[in-house]
């Protein structure tokens, strides 16, 4: 098997939660292929006058629980396989956390660092209107991801609204404030990661004083649970972003580096920390690892000098699963991205609801909810990872498609 390949990878868990389930070859099969793939090309007009064709997707897993529901990213290595993993996460991922979604995941094939503000425009707005038809509030409801933001969401937004002759906010979530977006989503995947890190460290009893963290990532998912955790009294020792990490041994102080980030656009320089390249960051001496950047970071490669106690999954598919295998006979608790960084869809959908209501909520009553969501999802992973002594990976996936699952059987199959 192609270690590297994400669908494999996510292939491989199903497998195992849905040998645990004792699930039938044929509902194997119609969970495990996705329900709709779309390919299209995406001509643009360049800001020095030249044409070029960018190359989109769009792959909705399965709806069997509702609309489908995922991000869109924009990334220079973006492929078929990847997008149609992170559509089936999704689909595993609403379920744990129980909101009523199905999963999607979308990606155009492009390197937003080299393309211009107009440029990033008319790729959304094309992107969005090839793939109007299968969008819609009940249908297919897009959010951020890697190198998209509350800007891209308004304009998809604004696409499908022109089209539609009306303005539909439900139809994409992480929009901005002032556009139908929620308070507390920008924040609420890290604060998702937050909260699971630390119901895992109240399993494990361990205490946040004593806790050396390293967060891979700086951004709105490693970046933001950086800062929770570290307001919650964890020692944060490194961060990093795409050029390189950032250590100190004896804890950064977070805010400090968040507002340097912001200023410089890099970490590197930040005055009270060693640089630390990144292929060595995932082996700092830490009790707690929090992968919050990309795939295939924790592998066959380096897990076995990976220190951490507790792994938290930030981003999606961070661990391959021949280092999963790893970290669990060695006893290294994983806390897998469908639970761990599921506070960000979990906002998405509290968005989605106060959209259809045209009544918004206060930033505390988004996160007592969120907060109630994350701890129920943990709880019920934890106790499934005991009723089948398996990890809570597994377990997680054996909730999830378990839930699907009763729900195709009521729908049965439409011929
Ligand atoms: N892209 C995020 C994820 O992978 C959020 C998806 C959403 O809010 O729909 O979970």
């Amino acid at each position: 098997m192609d270690e590297f390949n994400p669908f494999l990878a996510m292939a491989e868990r199903f497998e195992t939660a849905s040998d645990h389930l004792g699930l039938d070859p044929g509902v194997r099969e119609v969970l495990r292929t996705p329900d709709r793939e779309l390919t299209v090309a995406i001509p643009v007009l360049m800001d020095d006058g030249s044409i070029r064709v960018f190359k989109g997707y769009r792959v909705q897993h399965n709806f069997l629980r509702g609309p489908c529901k995922g991000g869109i990213r924009f990334a220079p290595d973006v492929h078929l396989d990847e997008v149609r993993a992170l559509a089936a996460w999704m689909t595993w991922k609403c379920s744990v956390v129980n909101i009523p979604f199905g999963g999607g995941k979308g990606g155009v094939f492009c390197n937003p660092q080299e393309l211009s503000p107009r440029e990033l425009e008319s790729i959304t707005r094309r992107y969005t209107t090839s793939i109007l038809d299968i969008l819609g509030p009940d249908r297919d409801v897009p959010a951020p991801d890697m190198n998209t933001n509350e800007q891209t969401m308004a304009w998809i937004m604004d696409t499908y609204s022109m089209h539609q002759r009306r303005t539909s906010t439900a139809v994409v979530t992480g929009k901005p404030l002032n556009l139908g977006g929620s308070r507390g989503r920008k924040e609420a995947t890290g604060r998702g990661v937050m909260i699971s890190c630390r119901e895992a460290m109240k399993v494990l009893g361990m205490r946040p004083e004593e806790t050396r963290v390293v967060v891979q990532g700086s951004g709105n998912v490693g970046g933001i649970g950086a800062l929770l955790l570290h307001r919650e009294g964890y020692k944060i020792l490194s961060l990093s972003d795409m050029f390189g990490a950032i250590y100190n041994e004896d804890g950064l102080d977070v805010p400090a580096v968040m507002s340097w980030l912001q200023e410089k656009r890099r970490l590197e320089g930040f005055p009270g920390a060693t640089a630390v390249p990144n292929n060595e960051q995932l082996l700092l001496d830490c009790d707690v690892l929090i992968p919050a950047a990309t795939e295939n970071q924790i592998t066959s490669q380096n897990v076995a000098d990976i220190k951490a106690r507790l792994i938290v999954e930030g981003a999606n598919g961070p661990t391959t699963a021949i280092a999963d295998r790893e970290l669990e006979k060695r006893g290294v608790m994983v806390i897998p991205d469908i639970l761990a960084n599921a506070g960000g869809v979990t906002v998405s959908y509290f968005e989605w609801v106060q959209d259809r209501m045209g009544y918004f909520w206060t930033e505390e009553i988004v996160n007592s909810r969120l907060e109630q969501t994350m701890v129920n999802a943990f709880d019920e992973v934890y106790a499934k990872s005991k009723e089948h002594n398996v990890s809570m990976r597994t377990a997680a996936y054996i909730l999830s498609i378990d839930r699907v699952v009763s729900v195709y059987r009521l729908r049965g199959i439409f011929a």
